[in-house]
């Protein structure tokens, strides 16, 4: 692997940035999410971080059982994102929309929309559980950060300003 290449590797590893997004979710796993973030779990240390656009993050951050009025944002959003990246479902609701699962507003669980990486368990999960599926998923960022092909090269020079 060529030297630039490896050194994304390692940086997406050490430094995954997250976008969080709510497709419907009782804000229980949202709440333990903040707290993942907070100086006392501080996710921080990992070189994790909340963006506020999904074109600047790595990992999509999804809660919530996937209501019918959020598909379309859950497939824009993932969209926006750059490749490599990585979608980790937080909470038993996006896995399987949970104790929601008989109703006619949800159009869940999330893998029918767009693929899942790691599934985070809990009603809420843990800010440490979260914070282990964050790092799992910077593995696998980092693993297909290797198989992405080279920038291609501009065919044209840079154009210049005219004052
Ligand atoms: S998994 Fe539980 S805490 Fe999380 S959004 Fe669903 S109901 Fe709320």
């Amino acid at each position: 692997m060529k030297l630039w290449k490896r050194l994304m590797c390692i940086c997406r590893r050490r430094s995954p940035w997250l976008f969080h997004l709510n497709a419907g979710s009782c804000n229980g796993c949202d709440i333990e999410l903040v707290a993942a973030l907070s100086p006392r779990y501080d996710v921080e240390q990992l070189g994790a971080r909340l963006e506020g656009s999904p074109r600047h993050a790595d990992i999509l951050c999804i809660t919530g059982p996937v209501t019918k009025n959020s598909v379309h944002a859950i497939e824009t959003v993932y969209g926006q994102v750059f490749a490599p990246k990585a979608v980790v479902a937080i909470g038993s609701c996006p896995a399987t929309t949970n104790v929601f699962i008989d109703s006619r507003t949800l159009d869940g669980p999330l893998a029918r929309h767009i693929p899942v990486d790691v599934y985070v368990p809990g009603c809420p999960p843990r800010p440490d559980a979260i914070i282990q599926g964050v790092v799992h998923a910077a593995v696998i960022l980092a693993e297909r950060g290797k198989d992405l092909p080279p920038m291609p090269q501009s065919e044209s020079a840079p154009q210049e300003v005219q004052p």
